[in-house]
């Protein structure tokens, strides 16, 4: 892509609204703009990342066995009455009524619908187990939307279900999701710490919120300081397996919300072991048995041929709060630092002098070979300042900037500047490309 067409309104000034640094960066980088209170346009920047933090999602679930499918974001008020939630729900419900009167609602969560599709076609307990996702934008009439995209009243959300026979394959699929959640964020380059949340009237101890701490964070949370130094990517996952020991290793040290804290099993962790500090609420997964499967009458056949309620869970993860929250966990003082897994673009490549022929040859030859091998590249062919271009290639936060200027150009050289570290190397073309490729 090249800067001079891409549509990228980026602000100089910050935007007076904005309280927090991944709200202001995203309106500087033109990654978003608001419709209305809570309510936001995703601009082509800002919608490349929030589908790559999409992908990665899916990608996950997908792995996890489960399988996604779409349902849409208006329902009938009708089923929210059958589980009783139409009334509980209150005022963060949108309700709407069509030309026939017919109440109806935007989706808030999708757990009455996703119970009557499965209800009205799983009959035996050979249609179980089952894991189903989709991604779909929800609303919430939020009383204080603010952050941005972190507490929007529209937002996309990934919620999966799940339905088993009784509660021991129900916690088979919370294991799944469980481990599958830690590869999601960590791919992201988030360390999301599951946190004991609270079940409300269910019991049990199945709810995890999974949290990334930062300062900005709406939730107190309370951990070992062990979970900091954990790492899942290097462990072999079977999802077929048993799964059972890794969610045990990432339990038993002592993690919870505000809600769920203990402070007497808290304050027996060694003090310079303790963390006490703010946190994003990334993700939450729940078992929740049969409080919605037995209102709507979600049954299945037994072995024997008698009727078993469902078991159920459900798992959510907050796909556009988190590109508000990795920019929370990744940005220094000049703008975004994007983790390559979810960047717009790999490479933001300078052209210090579009005047200049050689300079421009250079910089249009490594455009195109970044291209055919594939590479996601924001080009800057615009006849700008030098400093104004690293400002905003500082700003949007692509992993790797390629800066061509006249007195490398002539000697086939190329500066390479890495935007995490701020490393900066004069290679020639050539390595340069290998470096990044
Ligand atoms: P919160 O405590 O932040 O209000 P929640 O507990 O109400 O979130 P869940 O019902 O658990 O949210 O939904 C699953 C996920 O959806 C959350 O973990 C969060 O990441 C995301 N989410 C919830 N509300 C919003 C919102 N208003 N804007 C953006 N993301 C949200
Ligand atoms: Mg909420
Ligand atoms: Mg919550
Ligand atoms: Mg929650």
């Amino acid at each position: 892509m090249r800067s001079s067409q891409f549509f990228m309104p980026t602000l100089r000034e910050n935007p007076a609204e904005a309280q927090i640094v991944s709200h202001r960066l995203m309106l500087r980088a033109g990654m978003i703009r608001q419709a209305s209170a809570g309510i936001y346009s995703w601009l082509p920047l800002g919608f490349k990342v929030l589908k790559n933090i999409e992908q990665i999602v899916r990608e996950e679930q997908d792995a996890a066995g489960c399988q996604e499918l779409l349902m849409p974001t208006i329902q009938s008020a009708d089923l929210w009455r059958e589980s009783g939630r139409y009334d509980d729900y209150g005022k963060e419900m949108l309700r709407i009524t069509d030309r026939h009167e017919r109440e109806m609602l935007f989706g808030p969560t999708n757990e009455e619908l996703i119970t009557d599709i499965f209800r009205n076609s799983a009959k035996s307990y050979r249609d179980l187990p089952k894991l189903l996702y989709h991604i779909q934008w929800k609303f919430r009439d939020e009383v204080r939307p603010r952050f941005g995209v972190m507490r929007g009243r529209e937002f996309l959300m990934k919620d999966a279900y799940s339905f088993d026979l009784d509660y021991a394959g129900a916690k088979r699929a919370y294991n799944k999701m469980f481990v599958s959640y830690l590869r999601t964020y960590a791919r992201m380059g988030l360390k999301a710490i599951p946190m004991a949340a609270d079940t409300g009237p269910i019991g049990g101890d199945l709810s995890h919120e999974f949290i990334i701490l930062a300062d900005t964070g709406e939730s107190q949370v309370f951990c070992h300081k062990n979970f900091v130094e954990r790492d899942v990517l290097s462990m072999d996952i079977d999802f077929d397996g048993d799964l059972e020991p890794i969610v045990q290793a990432w339990t038993s040290d002592y993690a919870a919300t505000e809600e769920k804290h203990d402070k007497a099993a808290f304050d027996a962790i060694a003090s310079d072991r303790r963390l006490e500090a703010r946190g994003i609420e990334v993700g939450h997964i729940f078992y929740f048995g049969t409080k919605y499967s037995d209102p709507l009458k979600a049954q299945v056949q037994d072995k024997d041929g008698k009727p078993v309620t469902l078991h159920m869970g459900s798992y959510g993860i907050g796909v556009s709060r988190l590109v508000g929250a990795i920019i929370e966990a990744s940005h220094d003082e000049n703008g975004i630092i994007w983790p390559e897994s979810v960047a717009p673009f790999k490479v933001g490549l300078i052209n210090l002098k579009v005047t200049d022929d050689v300079t421009t040859k250079a910089a249009e030859d490594i455009y195109g070979k970044l291209k055919a091998a594939g590479v996601e590249v924001l080009y800057d062919d615009r006849d700008e300042r030098a400093g104004a271009k690293f400002a905003e290639m500082d700003l949007i936060g692509l992993p790797w900037q390629l800066t061509v200027g006249p007195r490398g150009a002539a000697k086939g050289e190329v500066e390479l500047k890495n935007r995490a570290s701020g490393e900066k190397q004069e290679l020639t073309i050539e390595a340069a490309l290998n470096r990044i490729g």
